[in-house]
């Protein structure tokens, strides 16, 4: 557990939900002394600091109450919890509220010049992706007998590479896909950033400070709406 006394908040250090996620804490009013290469940032206005980390690690983080909150891609979530419950695993979190950015959708693709296809053709084909276990979860539930083919990166040249026949990635404008002449199926997972808690946080002092920054976040969505 967490034995600091400030808050701990996880967000991811440099990507697609980096600028978002500092322009929110910004507007909860937590300020911040951002230094570039620095894991964590004290607030000087708050008893918070806020943990830099690759996106991958947030779940984990949160999970262990190593932090007690953090800001995640729901698709990020899913697979970390599906794949601790794998390993019996505490996989417990509170999800406080869904954020609006980082929309995207976990979908399915395959090379353009094998035109439409239905789920019957992925029988036997290999799917390449970096979300193995929220796929199984779809080939199970749609009784696909395909096998998934694991990539941390690159996911959309695999078919190219004779990796693969399909993929399973993220996608938000689709112009990916369509500059590696991948044509979309299904989507597998709509996704959005959310804020987590760890669930099994009692510190008062937090709990009341995260009491304090609920209203807030809240008051900052409707802003937007
Ligand atoms: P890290 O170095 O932290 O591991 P990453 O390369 O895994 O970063 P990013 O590409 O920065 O991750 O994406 C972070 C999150 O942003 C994704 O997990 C997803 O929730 C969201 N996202 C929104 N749109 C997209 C998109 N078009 N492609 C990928 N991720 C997207
Ligand atoms: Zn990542």
């Amino acid at each position: 557990m967490s034995n600091s006394n400030r808050l701990r908040i996880a967000i991811q250090k440099s990507g697609r939900l980096s600028k978002d996620c500092q322009a929110l804490l910004k507007q909860l009013g937590v300020k911040l002394n951002l230094r570039e290469q620095r894991l964590i940032a004290h607030s000087t206005n708050m008893p918070i600091d806020v943990l830099r980390v690759r996106d991958d690690d947030i779940p984990g983080l949160v999970m262990d109450g190593v932090c007690d909150l953090g800001i995640v891609g729901e698709n990020v979530l899913e697979e970390a919890q599906a794949e601790r419950l794998r390993n019996e695993q505490c996989a417990e979190v509170n999800k406080l509220a869904k954020l609006d950015f980082g929309f995207c959708r976990l979908a399915l693709a395959w090379p353009q010049e094998l035109g439409q296809q239905d789920k019957d053709w992925f029988n036997g084909k290999r799917i390449a992706t970096t979300y193995p276990e929220i796929l199984k979860q779809y080939l199970k539930r749609e009784n696909i007998d395909a096998s998934v083919v694991m990539l941390t990166g690159s996911v959309e040249v695999a078919p190219r590479a004779g990796l693969a026949d399909a993929i399973c990635d993220l996608v938000s404008t689709g112009a990916t896909l369509e500059a590696n002449g991948l044509m979309q199926g299904d989507t597998i997972l709509e996704s959005n950033a959310c804020l987590i808690q760890n669930a099994a946080l009692t510190d008062q002092s937090k709990l009341a400070l995260i009491d304090k920054l609920m209203p807030r976040l809240k008051g900052v969505k409707q802003a937007k709406e």
